[in-house]
């Protein structure tokens, strides 16, 4: 006979309410018996397996004798991820473990989220793209190729979890600031995918990585034999956006309600898909919305070490694409909160891209850019517009290393008491300038922080620790919001209600060390807070056939994954 889990499928507590049809889906009737579980990553619990369980799954002789706990695995795999050479190993290592038992790969993840997150996600998730053709391993995912067109809708129903809740989709074409990394772009959503899980609480099954593979322009990937894609330059005309059309449709019907995120994609694409099918669909993109809520929860935290106003401050951006825009729109709304008008707020945004500085006159201006050019001389460079221009911050988006120079730093040093100094651009290595170049270049007066992490920095007699101003802090927060609420759409007032959400967790010790970001240990609650203040704007402003939960919180919490061991027997 058959044996019934005693406990959630899911582990941890879980909703029974009808209303929190998110979870509380029922484990199949018949479970794999024998050496079928230990391949199941959801179900399988290696070595945890009790007696009684060995005996009732026919798993008797399949496991070494000896019974572990689930806190014994994990220290074992922290000692296996710390003698690793490289943090290429250990991602290839903590990916192995995810495919063979996710609940222990979450349990080590969000106990050791500091020290795990750069190797899951920036930088190292970067190295790992760049090389994904030959660490690939098994396949996670989903592909869909130009050779799909019109059977999309069909080969979704190949994926096996049948509760999709949302989707992270690339096409490959600007992988975090590395470029066209084409289909082993892959690495990002699967990343991503498992921040929502470790940072917020969606139940891995129900997070589902796609990579839409319309070809590559990178000619080092084209010539290498071992390369995953299809073997043809990036389409760009009719087929691609029939693709993206395609895709769009058919995930919403085999997954319906299912929340898409774009990710990655080139910016005239992002602007354009996001703009067309925002109103349609339950659909964000991070790179514009997710960042811009960041960096606007950073400066709204960082008012508390340099003692000015929201509407006192000036912005220069280094890099006028997906993301500098997308905090600039953030920015102004939060102005516009203030009091301000949209021109007058739109008029604290400056912005220096690979041509200069944004200004009416210039004929080459994308669309994205257009509302932030504003009536001003051209400078030649940026510490030119620096010096002109007399920001309280610089922004670096650029994807260009090196380029916040010692003076640049030094000036903004001279015009502000606290310079702000946000170089955002990932990974490590693509970043404006380190942390140790803020601080060293300001005499310690900066305000920092950066997209990928950096050490803490000691300048005379103070340490200063570097907030990490990357969306990770924002969409598994927006992301659960809007799942738990079933919301049918992602607004830019949600955004906005994240970022003063974060910037409200930073704590005065934080502060206090020069951080404006709480600590990444505390994730888990910076997310459940932000999804809460996400779901009440979807409630508010009835975006939403879910009636409003007495205690929103609770019922967020109540969504939550937690990475506990199911019990069989
Ligand atoms: P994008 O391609 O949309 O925009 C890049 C912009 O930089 C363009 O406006 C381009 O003109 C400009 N640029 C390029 N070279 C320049 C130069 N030498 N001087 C001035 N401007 C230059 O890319 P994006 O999506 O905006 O991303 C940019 C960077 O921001 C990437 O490195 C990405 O990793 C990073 N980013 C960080 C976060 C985060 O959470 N910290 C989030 C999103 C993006």
């Amino acid at each position: 006979m058959p044996h019934k889990a005693k406990e959630s499928y899911f582990g941890g507590r879980q909703p029974h309410s009808e209303g929190n049809s998110l979870v509380n889906k029922q484990p199949p009737s018949e479970l794999h018996h024998g050496v079928k579980i230990l391949h199941d990553p959801i179900r399988n619990k290696g070595t945890a397996f009790t007696e009684a369980e060995r005996e009732a799954l026919k798993l008797s002789g399949l496991l070494p004798p000896r019974i572990h706990s689930m806190a014994e695995q994990e220290l074992r795999v922290l000692g296996n991820i710390r003698e690793k050479a490289t943090d290429l190993d250990r991602y290839l290592y903590l990916i192995a473990l995810q495919d063979r038992n996710e609940n222990l790969f979450y349990r080590v993840v969000m106990n050791h989220i500091e020290e795990m997150m750069p190797i899951l996600y920036t930088p190292t998730v970067g190295k790992a793209c760049q090389e994904f053709q030959h660490i690939y391993r098994k396949p996670r995912g989903f592909y869909v190729s130009l050779n799909d067109r019109g059977r999309i809708r069909k080969i979704l129903q190949n994926w096996p979890h049948k509760d999709a809740r949302i989707i992270v989709v690339t096409d490959g074409e600007r992988i975090l600031g590395l470029g066209d990394l084409g289909a082993d772009g892959m690495g990002i959503p699967i990343g991503k995918l498992s921040l929502y899980t470790a940072c917020a609480g969606i139940h891995p099954t129900q997070c589902l990585p796609v990579m839409l593979d319309v070809g590559t322009d990178n000619e080092r990937l084209l010539n290498d034999p071992l390369y995953n894609g299809i073997e043809r330059h990036r389409e760009r005309g009719d087929l691609y956006d029939e693709l993206v059309e395609e895709f769009i449709t058919a995930a919403s019907e085999v997954f319906p309600g299912v929340l898409i995120q774009l990710e990655d994609f080139g910016n005239s694409n992002a602007f354009r898909f996001l703009k067309h099918y925002r109103d349609r669909t339950c659909l964000f993109n991070d790179d514009i919305q997710g960042t811009g809520a960041v960096a606007v929860a950073g400066l709204i935290a960082s008012l508390r070490i340099t003692g000015s106003k929201l509407l006192d401050q000036k912005l220069l951006f280094l890099g006028a694409g997906e993301a500098g825009i997308g905090i600039a729109d953030v920015f102004v709304a939060a102005l516009i909160e203030e009091g301000l008008t949209t021109e007058q707020a739109r008029q604290r945004c400056w912005f220096v891209d690979s041509k200069g500085l944004v200004v009416t006159s210039r004929q080459d201006l994308a669309v994205h850019k257009l509302p932030y050019a504003h009536e001003h001389e051209g400078c030649e460079d940026f510490l030119a517009a620096v010096n002109t221009l007399k920001p309280t911050a610089i922004l670096g988006l650029s994807g260009q290393p090196q380029t916040f120079t010692q003076d640049i730093i030094e000036a903004m040093a001279s015009i502000n008491d606290r310079p702000v100094i946000f170089a955002l651009s990932n990974p490590t290595s693509m970043a404006e300038c380190t942390a140790e170049q803020a601080y060293v270049f300001s005499d310690g007066r900066a305000v920092f922080a950066s997209g990928s992490p950096f050490d803490p920095v000691t300048v005379g007699n103070q340490t200063f620790v570097p907030g990490q101003g990357n969306n990770a802090y924002i969409f598994p927060g927006v992301g659960l919001g809007v799942i738990a609420s079933q919301s049918r759409t992602v607004t830019d007032e949600m955004f906005l209600a994240a970022a003063h959400s974060l910037a409200n967790q930073v704590s005065d010790s934080d502060i206090g060390r020069g951080r404006i970001y709480p600590s990444l240990a505390q994730i888990r609650e910076v997310s459940a807070l932000i999804a809460r203040d996400v779901a009440k704007m979807a409630y508010d402003n009835q975006l939403t056939d879910k009636e409003e939960p007495e205690d929103i919180l609770a019922d967020i919490r109540s969504y939550m994954y937690q990475p506990v061991y199911p019990h069989y027997a």
